[in-house]
C-alpha cells in the first residue's frame, strides 16, 4: 500500500513502524511549516530536513519515504526565490518525486503568485505537483486553483488533495488525478468509499494527511480493509491502494 500524502516530520517512528506493520511499503511526505515562518532560510532548512532525516527515520523502520518539496500556501509570507533555486536542485537530482504540497488557502496575493510560479517551474521541469484544498471555502478556492491550473500546467501532472464529497463533482471531469485524505475531522472511510463507489477508482490516491493536527497513521490500510470487506473487486481496491500512484509519481 501507498500513503500518498502525509508529514513525516511532524511524525513519531513508532507511528513509521505501525505503517509498515500494517502493509504500507511506501509514503510521501509533503512540505508544510506547521509554525509562523520568520524567513525563508528557516523554511528551506526545514525541507532539508525532511529530505534528509526524516527519510532516513522512516527507513529504520522499514517505511519508503518519498519526498515531495514546495511552498505550502500559509507558508506564503516569506521571500521565494531561494526555495524555487532549491527546487530545481531537488528536481535535477532527482531527490524529490513532485513538488508539493501547493495550492491555495486564503486567495492572498502572495499565495496565489507563488502558486503560480510553482506550477511554471513543474511544466518547465515536467514534474508532478500535488495541490492541497483547504478545509475552509473549500468550494470556493477550489474553483479559483481550476481557473489557474490549466493556464500553467498540464491538468495530469496534478493531483488535486483533500477532495470529499461536497466538491467531487467539480472536478471529476478534469484529467486531474483525485486525492482522498481519510483523517479524523476530515473524511471518514465510509464516505472515502462512498466516492469510490459512485466515481470508479482510476482518478484516486489514498492518504492520510497525518500531521500535527488530530490523525490517524492507518487511515489508508484501514480503508483498504474496509473495500475488501465489503466485497469490492482485487484489481480495482489494488488500484487504489498502489497502482495509481505508483503510475502517476512514477515509484
Ligand atoms: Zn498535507
Amino acid at each position: 500500500m501507498i500513503d500518498t500524502h502525509m508529514h513525516a516530520d511532524a511524525r513519531s517512528g513508532e507511528d513509521f513502524e505501525k505503517m509498515f506493520l500494517a502493509g504500507i511499503d511506501t509514503a510521501i511526505t509533503c512540505s508544510y511549516y506547521p509554525y509562523k515562518i520568520p524567513d525563508e532560510i528557516i523554511l528551506r532548512n526545514h525541507l532539508n530536513r525532511i529530505l534528509e532525516l526524516d527519510t532516513s527515520r522512516a527507513k529504520e523502520h522499514g517505511l519508503d519515504l518519498k519526498v515531495a518539496l514546495g511552498i505550502h500556501p500559509t507558508n506564503s509570507n516569506i521571500n521565494p526565490e531561494m526555495i524555487f533555486e532549491e527546487l530545481y536542485k531537488w528536481i535535477e537530482s532527482k531527490q524529490i518525486v513532485a513538488i508539493g504540497e501547493i495550492g491555495l488557502e486564503d486567495l492572498t496575493d502572495s499565495e496565489i503568485e507563488i502558486f503560480k510560479r510553482q506550477l511554471d517551474i513543474a511544466d518547465e521541469t515536467r514534474s508532478k505537483v500535488i495541490i492541497h484544498t483547504p478545509r475552509k471555502n473549500k468550494k470556493e478556492v477550489l474553483k479559483v486553483i481550476l481557473d489557474i491550473l490549466p493556464q500553467h500546467l498540464s491538468e495530469n501532472q496534478a493531483v488535486i488533495d483533500h477532495i470529499n464529497t461536497s466538491v467531487v463533482n467539480e472536478v471529476i471531469d478534469r484529467e486531474c488525478m483525485l486525492g482522498l485524505t481519510v483523517q479524523p475531522q476530515k473524511m471518514d472511510k465510509f464516505e472515502a468509499i462512498s466516492i469510490l463507489d459512485e466515481y470508479g477508482f482510476d482518478k484516486f490516491l489514498l492518504n492520510s494527511d497525518i500531521s500535527n493536527k488530530p490523525s490517524d497513521p492507518l487511515s489508508v490500510p484501514k480503508t483498504v480493509r474496509e473495500l475488501e470487506k465489503q466485497g469490492y473487486q482485487d484489481n480495482e481496491i489494488k488500484r487504489v491502494a498502489s497502482l495509481n500512484a505508483e503510475k502517476f509519481f512514477n515509484l
